[in-house]
């Protein structure tokens, strides 16, 4: 597994983040201060009246974190006023979860932000909240952003930016989700239509999957609401993304007990992931339902559900893939670089692990990665089905000892050479072949040397036949070839060729050499031959008179031949 184009795909990926990392420029020099504790949360004229001024105390990081209990002030400032070409602006990126508003000079006038507003400035990508300020900007003209409580689950980052060297960085950002996006809506289309053709539900379940995280992933970043028309869903906040969430969550458990087909590998795993479908179920809903005021715990709760399942999934997948799913392997495979995202972003919490600005891209990717696993291990479980359906489809139609034809199988295909050579008056011929004394063998050399020569026998008269023959076990030690095309002369040939290469057999048994002889009855269609059934009768009664006739013979039927009832009394 690990073929080689996901490798490449990781790699090409790998080479554009660090690409864009590359071209990350210095923001210009500017200073951040926040109101302590003590202050409070004085009201806004006050703040911008100056009245706090001296109360700032200097951040040595330009994060916003805010605070569980009040509304936290902060004031960014230049270092000196400013002077590039390009108008200066002010980026806020990280997740807004909870109010943000921001006075900006020269008005001051109070703008609540959050990444949802259908009128965010279009000419950036949301990646980032970004105000355009005066060129003029002095520095001792502060900008205060305010952030309601609850505190930001992760803390918001703030600078000034120069115009031109944003708007590079802002493109690249773009090429980059625009990449990853595309890999994923190429890897959902093709699902899909592997689902239109082969209606396995196991597609559905991988394009609900894949297809909310897709939703989340825009909601997250804010690009769902600049989509056209997505205006209606500003009202509704952060909700649709973390709808899109949950529901990503609770397809991904069908998915993967479907896919590394659980139920039959870790039974009970399964059952467990299967409740564990539930609660997601419920917070789904419970998000939609005010009167439960989900904002204030449904996160928490979400977060708790998915560091039980994760592990419980993956738990479940290896234990699978030990013993023996490959699909299983596949899954483990597509989320490696998750895991290593959130080992890292844990660290990043736990010892202040510095991680590279480029880790922002981190989950889109594996997501976009992930699809791409998948996808081949989809492809891989279609192509496992269809040798499973080749093999029971073996199954069904070859004898298992000897490997040729059963007998069901051999009249069919007497049948399609009997309608074939009726249509185009072309000859048919067909052997009946009996093993002489075969009783005999079994008795004195047991079953299983009388099944070696069984084999053996199959294999000398298939040497003898030519690609459009066919050879079926008709009963026990009795076998038919059908030989389309062969009229009376060939046909002789060839049963001739099968008796002598048979007489040539030599079968080891108890340190023998045992030697076989068969007897062969021949039939050719002609006009008293109205349908295959009497075909084979002929050709028995032709086997017959060869065995009365002291057997390891060819006999060919007589036109009008009837079995005699001496022959027939011998023969039961
Ligand atoms: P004849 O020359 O008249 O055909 O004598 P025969 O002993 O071959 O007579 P008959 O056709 O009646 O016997 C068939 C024997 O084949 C009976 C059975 O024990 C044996 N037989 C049938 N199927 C199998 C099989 O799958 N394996 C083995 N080892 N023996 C089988
Ligand atoms: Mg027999
Ligand atoms: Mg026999």
């Amino acid at each position: 597994m690990g073929d080689p184009w996901t490798r490449r795909f990781a790699a090409a990926a790998l080479m554009l983040l660090l690409a864009a990392a590359a071209r990350a420029a210095p923001a210009p020099p500017s200073s951040i201060a926040t109101l302590p504790k003590e202050a409070g949360s004085p009201p806004a004229a006050a703040v911008i009246a100056g009245a706090y001024a001296d109360a700032f105390r200097p951040l040595a990081q330009p994060l916003l974190r805010g605070d569980d209990a009040r509304a936290v002030w902060y004031r960014v400032q230049l270092g000196a006023d400013w002077s590039a070409a390009g108008a200066p602006l002010l980026v806020v990126s990280g997740a807004v979860r909870t109010g943000l508003v921001v006075y900006l000079p020269p008005g001051y006038v109070a703008r609540a932000v959050t990444p949802y507003d259908a009128g965010l400035d279009p000419r950036f990508s949301r990646q980032a909240l970004v105000f355009e300020l005066p060129r003029n900007l002095r520095a001792q003209q502060p900008i205060y952003l305010r952030v309601g409580a609850p505190a930001q689950s992760q803390p918001l980052r703030v600078c000034i930016a120069d115009y031109d060297t944003y708007q590079a960085e802002d493109l690249d950002h773009v090429r980059i989700s625009t990449a990853i996006s595309a890999a994923q809506a190429a890897m959902l289309a093709v699902i899909l239509c592997f689902w239109i053709v082969l209606r396995d539900r196991v597609f559905l379940y991988f394009l609900g999957y894949a297809g909310f995280q897709v939703v989340y992933q825009m909601a997250a970043s804010g690009e769902l609401y600049a989509l056209p028309g997505a205006g209606a869903l500003a009202p509704l906040g952060y909700h649709p993304g973390q709808f899109a969430a949950l529901m990503a969550a609770l397809l991904s458990i069908n998915f993967i007990i479907e896919f590394a087909d659980l139920r039959r590998a870790v039974p009970r795993l399964a059952r467990l992931l299967g409740w564990a479908r539930w609660p997601y179920a419920a917070l789904a809903l419970a998000l939609w339902l005010p009167p439960l005021h989900p904002d204030a715990w449904l996160p928490n709760t979400a977060n708790g559900l998915l560091a039980i399942t994760t592990p419980l999934a993956l738990l479940a997948a290896w234990r699978a893939w030990r013993r023996g799913s490959r699909q299983a392997g596949f899954f483990l495979i597509s989320w490696l670089p998750l895991l290593a995202l959130t080992v890292l972003r844990v660290l990043q919490l736990i010892v202040g692990l510095p991680l590279p600005a480029w880790l922002a891209y981190g989950f889109p990717f594996s997501m976009a990665y992930a699809a791409v696993v998948i996808t081949v291990g989809l492809a891989d479980r279609t192509l496992q089905a269809r040798r499973e359906r080749d093999q029971a489809h073996r199954l069904a139609e070859y004898d298992p000892l000897t490997g040729v034809l059963n007998r069901r199988a051999v009249l069919t295909r007497l049948r399609v050479a009997y309608a074939d050579a009726r249509q185009s008056r072309r000859p048919l011929g067909l052997l009946f072949l009996d093993l002489d004394h075969f009783k005999r063998i079994n008795d004195t050399h047991g079953h299983a040397a009388g099944d070696d020569c069984l084999i053996a026998v199959a294999g000398a008269i298939q040497a003898e036949l030519r690609e459009l023959d066919w050879l079926g076990r008709y009963g026990g030690e009795e076998f038919l070839v059908v030989l389309p095309d062969a009229a009376a002369l060939t046909a002789r040939i060839v049963a001739e060729r099968i008796r002598l290469r048979a007489t040539e057999l030599r079968v080891a048994a108890d340190g023998e050499e045992l030697h076989l002889t068969v007897s062969i009855g021949i039939a050719l269609l002609d006009d008293a031959t109205p349908t295959p059934e009497a075909l084979i009768e002929h050709a028995d009664i032709a086997l017959y008179r060869a065995k009365a006739q002291g057997r390891n013979r060819v006999v060919q039927y007589l036109p009008g031949e009837v079995i005699d009832a001496a022959t027939l009394a011998r023969h039961g």
